[in-house]
């Protein structure tokens, strides 16, 4: 009775899982690029009392006055 090819898979199971892998060596690599250019950034924004990203235009003006007396004296 002969061999059943069958019987005898053609690669064992860890090799047959690297080969059917999602993502390539190359993917992996430039994954690792895109998250070093791209890390996450705390960004601490100033609100003005009026509700405003600060400085808003009345500080702006504010601060302009008080530099602007500052330089004269
Ligand atoms: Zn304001």
């Amino acid at each position: 009775m002969p061999d059943r090819p069958d019987e005898f898979p053609t690669e064992p199971p860890a090799q047959a899982e690297q080969r059917h892998r999602l993502v390539s060596d190359q993917d992996v690599e430039d994954a690792d690029d895109v998250l070093f250019a791209h890390p996450p950034r705390v960004v601490r924004r100033w609100l003005c009392g009026c509700g405003v990203d600060y400085p808003c235009t009345d500080v702006r003006f504010a601060l302009l006055v008080k530099s602007s007396a500052e330089a004269g004296e």
